[in-house]
């Protein structure tokens, strides 16, 4: 810099602390190079390539055309509230009405914002590997330590629940969990989420649920919400839901959490100061598709699981292992014998740069042997995707 400009004022601690989304930073990375004309085939965000169903376009022209664009309450709208109460009831026999409901942004920020709401410094919050990238920042951000707890080491990336109720010390406060899972497609069983919940009550502990892809099942699975367990348990988790996935609308920026009404009216008191209320046309289109279950969804989870198995047989071939996905849209293949001294991150980054395959690197998710492919994408991409990835490891030394 030059001697003459001014030293900038210095941000917060709090600010200079936090990392950027990888996942958004290399999706943005991928679309600037696809903007140069380069062909990139990009695995690196996981956002739905489908259109938002019809009954989320026409309801939000509809709320556009008659003037239904002012503020909502801070919590969102009563009729969407109920109208996502009545969903996970239906889904997940979870015993929610709409006062155990609110409205967020988006369900990052229904995480952020229930984590602000239940924990500060002082705080650890248990984060079961392999975790999506932004939990350790949202716990960071309100002043708690995030503590990671490690899978069983068979590389299923199922959960060590004894490791987990080790961890358990005198300053856990909560665990975060998120099944099916992003990035390894792990569901969790019903047994495993009844340990879990014995563990949470024992310990008397809070539970947030990140269900956001709990629709996204296949292969048998079934999606089992822990508040689903008991009326104790639906006291103390936090479920977390949104938009972005099911539905096909991460730009609607919807998402909403359920919990018991002194968390949700904190967390309703929260968004008042910091962000008003959300969005009233989103939450409109948001509450059509709750209210229809668009038939555009099943057709949708179809799509996925023909990739699903389309990308599992293309790893297999190339003689890659990992975690078998079950759920959500992410395979997540141990890339480790093809390392050099830089890691996930130097492999995925010469991916990028020799074969325009944008992926992310499991040290975002605490899992430094795999690479993150995201398989929503057309059967097309996805075999040009094994082919650019079959030829960038062939020339690539095995250890
Ligand atoms: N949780 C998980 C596990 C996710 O993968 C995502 C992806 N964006 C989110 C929450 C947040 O979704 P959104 O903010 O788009 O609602
Ligand atoms: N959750 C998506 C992902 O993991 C979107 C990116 C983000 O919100 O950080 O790719």
């Amino acid at each position: 810099m030059p001697s003459d400009m001014p030293t900038p004022l210095q941000i917060s601690a709090r600010a200079a602390a936090i990392s950027p989304s990888a996942t958004l930073a290399l999706a943005a990375t991928a679309k600037a190079m696809a903007a140069e004309g380069l062909d990139v085939v990009n695995m690196a965000v996981g956002e739905p390539d489908f259109d938002a169903p019809a009954a989320a376009r026409n309801a939000a022209h509809a709320a556009i055309d008659s003037g239904k664009v002012k503020y909502t309450p801070a919590g969102g709208l009563m009729s969407l509230r109920a109208a996502a109460a009545d969903c996970l009831k239906r889904e997940r026999g979870t015993p929610y009405a709409a006062e155990n409901v609110v409205i967020c942004h988006s369900a990052k920020h229904a995480l952020s914002h229930a984590l602000l709401a239940l924990v500060g410094p002082g705080d650890e919050v248990l984060l079961l590997a392999p975790v999506w990238g932004s939990y350790d920042e949202q716990v960071l951000f309100t002043g708690a330590r995030p503590v990671q707890v490690a899978p069983l080491p068979d590389g299923s990336c199922a959960p060590d629940l004894a490791a987990i109720r080790a961890a358990v010390g005198p300053k856990t406060r909560g665990i975060m969990l998120n099944t099916p899972s992003n990035p390894s497609g792990y569901v969790w069983t019903e047994e495993e989420i009844r340990t879990l919940c014995e563990i949470v009550i024992e310990h008397d502990l809070w539970l947030i649920s990140d269900e956001i892809y709990g629709r996204l099942v296949f292969d048998g699975a079934r999606h089992v919400s822990p508040a689903a367990h008991s009326q104790e348990m639906a006291d103390r988790t936090i479920l977390v839901d949104g938009a972005s996935k099911v539905f096909a609308m991460t730009g609607y920026r919807m998402g909403f959490l359920a919990a018991a009404p002194h968390v949700t009216k904190a967390v309703a008191d929260i968004q008042s100061q910091i962000s008003g209320c959300p969005n009233y046309i989103s939450q409109l289109a948001y509450q059509a598709c709750l209210e229809e279950d668009p038939a555009e969804v099943a057709d949708m989870i179809a799509e996925f699981d023909r990739r699903r198995l389309l990308i599992g047989a293309g790893l297999d071939r190339l003689g890659l292992k990992g975690p078998k996905p079950r759920g959500a849209f992410y395979a997540f293949p141990d890339v480790s014998p093809w390392f050099d001294d830089r890691g996930a991150d130097g492999l995925a980054k010469d991916l990028l740069e020799s074969k325009a395959l944008a992926t992310v690197p499991g040290t975002v998710f605490g899992a430094p042997n795999h690479i993150r492919l995201s398989y929503a994408l057309s059967e097309e991409r996805l075999t040009e995707a094994l082919t650019r990835l079959g030829d960038f490891l062939g020339t690539r030394p095995r250890t």
